[in-house]
C-alpha cells in the first residue's frame, strides 16, 4: 500500500498508459549543446531508471530564428534526428518515455534575427524583433510542425509545444504585444488562431497515436495578459485540435513577481491550474514549487490536476519516484529551488546542475563508486561541505566518523533556514540527518575538535568553515553591536532601528529577518504570499494582477543596508534570484546606501561618510548595529594538524572563504569522497 495512492495511480491516455502522474517537466540544462549524445542520453536514462512516467526535453528551437540564444539545439538535419535517438532508445530501454519540447522563443530570442507577431521590443530582450508578414507566419508554424514530425522520428513518445512563459505562442495571444490587424490580431479569436493551428496541424502530422502536450500560460502576471476566460476558451480550441493533455504555465519571464524561487510557497499556483479542471476533457498538469511526494500528493489529491510536473526537483534527485515508491520519501534529496546551479547556470550559459547534486548533468564524469580499499575517514565539521563528503564517503563503503563543535549537524544552514523565504533550508538539513544514519556514518557532536583527536584515521578532512570578518569599526565593541550570528540564533534581542554593515547575500538575508516578525513568513502562507507580491484570482482580474498592487505587511523594524562599494547593492547576488531579493526589501522600506566608509559607531547610531575625501558625514540612527561583513576561513585545526605532519584535505569556507557559498561546498566535498 503506497502512501501516495493519487501519485501512483496509472493514466490511461488512450493510446498509451502513463505509469505514474509524474511529469519531469522541461529544463533547458545546456546538456543538448555539448554534442556529447551518452551523457544527454545517460541523463535522461537515470530519470526514466527513477520510475518517472513521462519527462519533457530542454527547449528545442523549430528555427535559427526561433531559438532561445544563436546555435540553439534542435532537429534540424538527419544527424540531428540519429543523436536524439541515442536518447530516446536510453529512456526506451529503461521502460520511460519522454517528449520532446518545441520552445519558439519569439522576441525572447537572443538575436537580431528574432521574430514576433509586432515589432515591440521586450523589457528583459535588448533585440527589437522583426514583424512576421503573412509568409513568415506561415513559416513559423510549417517549422514548428516539421519540429515535430522529426521528434516522432527521433522515437520520441510526444512533443510539448511550448505555449507559455511569454515566449512565441504567448507573444500572439495578448494584446501586450500583438498589435496587428489582419487575422492574427486583433480579436481574441485571431490571437488564438496561432496555437490552435500548431496543435491542429500538429496532430493531422503526427497521427493519433502520439502525445502531443500543450503549455498555457494560465496566469499572465503582466499588464494586459490573458483574462481567466481567454484561457479557458483557448484550452478547449486546443483539445478539440488534437492536443493530449494540457501542461500550465505561470508568468511570463519579464513578470515582476517570483514564481518558481524558494521565497514562492510550495505549489503556490496549484489553485490557478484547478480553475481548469472540468473545463476540458483531457489531463491537465499543474507545476511550480512542488518538491516532495506529499505536496505532490495534496495537490492531486485536492484536485488541483490531473498529474503534477516537478522539474528541477529531478535535477536533486533522479530517483525521486522511486524512492516515493518504495517508502524512502525522507531519502529524496531535496530541491531547494534556490537556482544556484540550475537556473544561474543556464542564465550564465553554463552546464545547469544542482547544489544539492553535484551529479545533476554531470552523470557521466562524477562517478560515485564502491572504494577499491575502504579507510578510516575522519571529517572534522558538519557543515554543508563535511556533509556530503562524509555521506558520499561512507556510501562508498569507507568507515567515516564526522565531528562538530555544535550539539547539531548543518553549520550555516542552520542560520540560512531562519530566514523568512529560505524554509526549504530545513528540510536540506533534515536531509543530511536522515542520510548520515542510512549511510552508517559515526556521528560525534558537542566535541571541539583538536590534532590530537585525529591521530589513526587514513584519511582527515577539514571542513571547519569560516568565522565572521572583523571591520575594525571604532566602536563596535559596544553593547549596540551584534554579529549576524547572534542574530539568526535569536540570542539576542534587537532594537526597532537597525543598520546592517555589509550587504552581500548574508547583509541581504539578515535584513529580510529584520523586516519580518517572528511569526510570519509569507513562503509559508499562499494568501499573505499573494498580497506581498499584488498575484490576485486571474477570474476577477486580468492576468492574475492585483489592482491595487503589492500590498507588502509594515517592516517589523526600520532597517538600513550599507556597503563600501559605490555600486547598485545586491548586484552580485543570485542571476535569477537577486532581482527578487531586492525587491523584497524595498518592499519593506529598506534603505539601501553604498558608497560609504564606516567611521564609528556610538549611542547615536553608525557614523558614516561618502567617497575617498570622507565628505558629507552622516549619522544612521539606530538602535542595533548588525555586522555581515564578509567571513574568513578557520584554519585553525588544518595549521595545527601541519604542524603535527598531518597533511588534511581541506575543503569548503575552510579553504578558500571568498565567494563561498553552500553550492561550491557541497560540490567540492561530493567530489572529494568520490576520489578517496
Ligand atoms: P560551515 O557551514 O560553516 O560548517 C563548518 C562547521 O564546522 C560548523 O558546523 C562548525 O561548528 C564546525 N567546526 C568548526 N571548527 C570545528 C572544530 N574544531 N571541531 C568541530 N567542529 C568544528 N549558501 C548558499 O549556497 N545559498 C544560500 O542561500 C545561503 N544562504 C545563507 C544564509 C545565511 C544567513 C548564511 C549565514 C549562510 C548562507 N549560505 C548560503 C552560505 C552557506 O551556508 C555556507 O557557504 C556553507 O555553509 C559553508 O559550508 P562549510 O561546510 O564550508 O562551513
Ligand atoms: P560577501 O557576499 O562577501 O559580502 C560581504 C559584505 O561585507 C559585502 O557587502 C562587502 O561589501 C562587506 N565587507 C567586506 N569587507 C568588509 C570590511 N572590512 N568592512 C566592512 N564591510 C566589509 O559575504 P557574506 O554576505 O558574508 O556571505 C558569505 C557567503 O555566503 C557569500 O559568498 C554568499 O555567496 C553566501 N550566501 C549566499 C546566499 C544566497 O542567497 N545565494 C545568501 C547568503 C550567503 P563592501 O566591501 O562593499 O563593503
Ligand atoms: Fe533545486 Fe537549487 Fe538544485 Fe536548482 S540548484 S535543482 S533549485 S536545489
Amino acid at each position: 500500500m503506497t502512501d501516495y495512492p493519487n501519485l501512483f495511480e496509472p493514466l490511461d491516455l488512450g493510446f498509451t498508459m502513463l505509469k505514474n502522474r509524474v511529469l519531469m517537466g522541461s529544463m533547458h540544462t545546456g546538456l543538448e549543446e555539448t554534442k556529447d549524445w551518452n551523457r544527454v542520453a545517460t541523463f535522461y536514462a537515470e530519470r526514466a531508471e527513477g520510475d518517472v512516467a513521462l519527462m519533457v526535453t530542454g527547449g528545442m528551437a523549430p528555427n535559427r530564428e526561433g531559438g532561445v540564444f544563436p546555435g540553439a539545439a534542435g532537429l534540424f538535419t538527419d544527424q540531428d534526428i540519429a543523436n536524439h535517438r541515442i536518447v530516446t532508445d536510453r529512456v526506451h530501454d529503461a521502460d520511460g518515455k519522454i517528449a520532446m519540447q518545441i520552445l519558439h522563443a519569439g522576441r525572447y530570442a537572443y538575436g537580431p534575427e528574432c521574430v514576433a507577431p509586432s515589432a515591440i521590443k521586450s523589457p528583459i530582450s535588448p533585440f527589437k524583433p522583426n514583424e512576421l508578414d503573412e509568409d513568415g507566419i506561415e513559416k513559423q508554424i510549417s517549422d514548428i510542425v516539421t519540429a515535430a514530425v522529426r521528434a516522432r522520428e527521433a522515437g520520441y513518445d510526444g512533443v510539448e509545444i511550448m505555449g507559455s512563459e511569454g515566449y512565441f505562442i504567448n507573444q500572439f495571444l495578448v494584446t501586450h504585444t500583438n498589435k496587428r490587424t489582419d487575422r492574427w490580431g486583433g480579436s481574441y479569436e485571431n490571437r488564438m488562431r496561432l496555437p490552435v493551428e500548431i496543435v491542429r496541424r500538429t496532430r493531422e502530422a503526427v497521427g493519433a497515436d502520439f502525445i502531443v502536450i500543450y503549455r498555457l500560460s494560465m496566469i499572465d502576471l503582466v499588464p494586459n495578459g490573458s483574462t481567466h476566460e481567454e484561457v479557458v476558451q483557448l484550452a478547449q480550441a486546443v483539445e478539440a485540435a488534437g492536443a493530449t493533455i494540457i501542461n500550465t504555465g505561470i508568468g511570463w519571464h519579464e513578470a515582476r513577481i517570483p514564481t518558481i524561487a524558494t521565497s514562492v510557497p510550495r505549489a503556490g499556483f496549484a489553485w490557478v491550474t484547478k480553475k481548469l479542471m472540468g473545463k476540458v476533457g483531457i489531463p491537465v498538469i499543474t507545476s511550480n514549487r512542488i518538491n516532495t511526494p506529499q505536496v505532490a500528493e495534496h495537490v492531486l489529491e485536492s484536485g488541483c490536476a490531473d498529474m503534477v510536473s516537478m522539474a528541477r526537483p529531478f535535477l536533486a534527485d533522479s530517483q525521486f519516484v522511486k524512492k516515493a515508491a518504495t517508502g524512502k520519501a525522507d531519502q529524496i534529496a531535496p530541491c531547494i529551488a534556490c537556482n544556484q546551479a540550475c537556473l544561474d547556470h543556464t542564465f550564465s550559459g553554463k552546464i545547469s546542475s544542482c547544489l544539492v547534486n553535484p551529479r545533476a548533468c554531470y552523470e557521466t564524469e562524477l562517478m560515485i563508486e564502491p572504494a577499491a580499499a575502504p579507510k578510516t575517514v575522519a571529517v572534522v565539521g558538519a557543515g554543508p561541505a563535511g556533509l556530503s563528503t562524509a555521506i558520499t564517503a561512507a556510501e562508498r563503503g569507507h568507515a567515516v566518523t564526522l565531528f562538530d563543535r555544535d550539539d547539531q549537524i548543518g553549520g550555516q544552514l542552520n542560520m540560512a533556514k531562519m530566514v523568512p523565504g529560505k524554509e526549504e533550508f530545513w528540510g536540506l538539513v533534515d536531509w543530511y540527518q536522515t542520510m548520515l544514519e542510512q549511510t552508517g556514518v559515526s556521528v560525534k557532536l558537542g566535541h571541539e575538535v583538536t590534532a590530537d583527536d585525529l591521530a589513526g584515521f587514513d584519511e582527515v578532512i577539514v571542513a571547519t568553515g569560516v568565522t565572521p570578518r572583523d571591520p575594525q569599526i571604532p566602536g563596535q565593541d559596544g553593547k549596540n553591536v551584534l554579529s549576524y550570528i547572534d542574530v539568526l540564533k535569536r540570542t539576542v534581542h534587537v532594537g526597532p532601528r537597525v543598520a546592517v554593515v555589509g550587504a552581500g547575500g548574508i547583509g541581504f538575508d539578515v535584513s529580510e529577518f529584520l523586516v519580518h516578525n517572528e511569526e510570519e513568513s509569507p513562503s509559508e502562507n499562499i494568501d499573505l504570499w499573494q498580497a506581498e507580491w499584488g498575484v490576485t484570482d486571474p477570474e476577477t482580474h486580468r492576468s492574475g494582477l492585483a489592482p491595487e498592487g503589492p500590498q507588502p505587511h509594515a517592516p517589523f523594524r526600520q532597517v538600513t543596508l550599507l556597503q563600501r562599494k559605490a555600486e547598485k547593492l545586491g548586484k552580485r547576488l543570485g542571476k535569477t534570484t537577486g532581482w527578487i531579493h531586492r525587491a523584497a526589501l524595498q518592499m519593506k522600506d529598506v534603505k539601501m546606501v553604498g558608497g560609504v566608509n564606516y567611521e564609528r559607531i556610538d549611542d547615536q547610531g553608525l557614523h558614516v561618510s561618502f567617497g575617498e575625501a570622507r565628505e558629507n558625514p552622516t549619522v544612521i540612527e539606530a538602535d542595533t548595529i548588525v555586522l555581515c561583513a564578509g567571513q574568513v576561513s578557520n584554519r585553525g585545526l588544518a595549521d595545527d594538524l601541519a604542524e603535527k605532519g598531518i597533511t588534511p584535505h581541506v575543503i569548503g569556507g575552510a579553504d578558500v572563504s571568498a565567494e563561498l557559498d553552500a553550492k561550491r561546498a557541497i560540490d567540492q566535498g561530493t567530489r572529494l569522497a568520490a576520489s578517496l
